[in-house]
């Protein structure tokens, strides 16, 4: 007899994301009393005001409310957009809110992808893209991390969909140069595909590095799908609040898939983000703007402990090379958590290329934890080498 439990083969392709597992385990030990110093969290942690819903209506309190986003919270993104970066959005047709962008880039693929279709993943890479390609019957096509943007061309096929790019890159914190986004716009019009293009981090560059938001060059939306979030840039990533600004067409396919499975994003954390973008903002961005320092101050205490990184200046996150060591990064990781109580998250989680590095995220632990971790890891390549 069939086992009433057997998972279905989609599901069976698909693994844990070793992210969330790392951070599982950070959880088990210091329920048991470890001190772990946590270098593997994609968050960084903010002082954010607590909110305060008293003046909210009871509709929007407790109830759904527009499948396409908050109508306000809409008109205050799409302002964002169009005042910060020069693309213009229209907030009734060209933008939609649903619950975080995780689920905004599940959609948009779901909206397009046919079984069979590729999509090009650039490693390294966000590591739920390849993932929720494969649950939409695609297939994600790795490119590995020595393959810069003018090298994709050599990996488009007649399958090739689109292609998923993340600006600023979690883990590498490179952020793309206006040649490199017109290249990628070039591709696009030459083999008629789709970029989907990831900016939960636009917010996290140094002043002067001018993040380019890659819609910019495409007024219209003909190839363009931009996916954001307000939890990094707000501090606030346990409110699940991200967006999708398409083409209209696109949006109203996507439109029937968030009615299906979300119906709607959380209506009353939509309604008091919409009251209060532009202080929240401001709130955070001082913060940000530290937590973008100490990174790139954390790039030259590896350098000086003679550890290499992917070249980058923006986000909280460093990806940083193995060396010596002999370790795949799976057990290097395990092995500097269980001997060092160091949690970093293993490169491989970001494509086969990236076996050799980890991925080291310093928004959340003080600067001497940040230290004396980077020593663990520095012993670590040294005495597997
Ligand atoms: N894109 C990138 C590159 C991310 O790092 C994350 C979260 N780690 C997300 C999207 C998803 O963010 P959320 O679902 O919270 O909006």
């Amino acid at each position: 007899m069939a086992n009433p439990l057997r998972p279905s083969s989609l599901l069976e392709s698909v693994d844990q994301a070793l992210s969330i597992k790392y951070n599982n385990l950070v959880y088990d030990l210091k329920s048991t009393g470890h001190d772990i110093i946590t270098l593997s969290l994609g968050e960084s942690f903010f002082d954010v005001p607590a909110p305060d819903f008293d003046g909210i209506e009871p509709d929007e309190l407790h109830h759904y409310s527009h499948s396409r986003g908050l109508p306000e919270l809409r008109r205050q993104l799409a302002k964002y957009y169009g005042n910060q970066f020069g693309l213009s959005v229209d907030p009734d047709h060209e933008i939609l809110i649903t619950a975080g962008s995780k689920v905004a880039i599940y959609l948009a693929l779901l909206a397009t992808v046919e079984p069979g279709d590729e999509v090009l993943v650039l490693e390294p890479f966000w590591l739920s893209y390849p993932t929720q390609v494969r649950l939409c019957g695609g297939v994600p096509v790795s490119v590995p991390h020595d393959v810069s943007v003018f090298g994709l061309g050599a990996y488009i096929t007649g399958r090739t969909r689109a292609i998923i790019v993340n600006n600023p890159n979690n883990p590498s914190g490179h952020v793309y140069t206006a040649a490199e986004l017109d290249h990628l716009h070039e591709l696009a019009d030459e083999h008629g595909l789709l970029l989907m293009v990831d900016e939960a981090y636009n917010e996290f560059v140094a002043p002067g590095t001018g993040f380019i938001t890659c819609g910019a060059a495409d007024p219209e939306l003909r190839h363009t799908v931009t996916l954001n979030s307000m939890s990094k840039n707000y501090g606030i990533s346990g409110w699940r609040v991200g967006y999708v600004i398409a083409h209209r067409t696109l949006i109203d396919q996507i439109l029937k898939v968030n009615q299906h499975l979300i119906t709607c994003a959380p209506t009353p954390l939509m309604r008091y983000l919409a009251d209060h973008f532009d202080t929240l903002i401001e709130h955070t961005r001082p913060q940000i703007q530290q937590v973008v320092a100490r990174r790139n101050e954390v790039a030259d205490w590896l350098a000086e402990r003679g550890i290499e990184v992917l070249p980058g200046e923006s986000t909280f996150y460093l990806f940083a090379s193995l060396g010596r060591s002999k370790l795949g990064s799976d057990a290097f990781a395990d092995r500097l958590l269980r001997e060092s109580g160091v949690c970093v998250v293993p490169g491989i989680a970001y494509g086969e290329s990236c076996d050799h590095h980890i991925r080291v995220s310093v928004g959340t632990e003080s600067p001497e934890r940040i230290r004396r971790g980077l020593d663990a890891i520095a012993r670590l390549i040294e005495s597997t080498g």
